[in-house]
């Protein structure tokens, strides 16, 4: 049986007049984020979590920031993009496990929604996917709110014919 394990981590910048997009779902607050695509950090350390598994590089080596193919793009589509390489490699999910940290909004009331969201995104059963919010404790940028981080874990297994 084989096995693979990735990780992945990503950050955001919070800006005024942007929309706040996590996990695929729109969160009132009066900042968003400041990205290339829309930000989505919880899904772009999804997708490097996946990419890692595979040692596949990095989001940034797919779909490169500075191309105006994903200027706005939905993460979203990324991630079913990501997920068709996957399964190219001959890989599926066995689960994944995240953390969002957030000092601001409060993240809880979302969660459901998020999970609901990606596992629609990658037909999965929610049970195997687990999101985890916190705040930073006031400390650093994303305590200051000025940035929302999320990292994840995912563990991949060679589909058997
Ligand atoms: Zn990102």
């Amino acid at each position: 049986m084989d096995y693979r394990i990735g990780s992945g981590y990503d950050i955001h910048k919070l800006e005024e007049n942007r929309k706040l997009i996590i996990g695929g779902i729109e969160i009132p607050y009066e900042k968003g984020f400041l990205a290339h695509s829309d930000g989505d950090v919880l899904i772009h350390s999804i997708i490097d979590a996946l990419l890692g598994a595979v040692a596949l590089g990095d989001i940034g080596t797919h779909f490169p920031d500075n191309d105006e193919k994903y200027k706005n793009i939905k993460s979203s589509i990324l991630l079913k993009k990501t997920l068709d390489l996957i399964k190219t490699h001959k890989y599926k999910i066995i689960n994944l496990d995240t953390n969002i940290i957030a000092q601001k909004p409060k993240l809880s009331p979302y969660i459901e929604d998020m999970r609901n969201n990606l596992a629609f995104l990658t037909n999965l059963n929610k049970n195997q996917i687990s999101i985890k919010a916190k705040t930073n404790e006031q400390m650093d940028a994303v305590g200051e709110c000025k940035a929302i981080e999320a990292n994840c874990v995912v563990l991949l297994k060679k589909i058997e014919y």
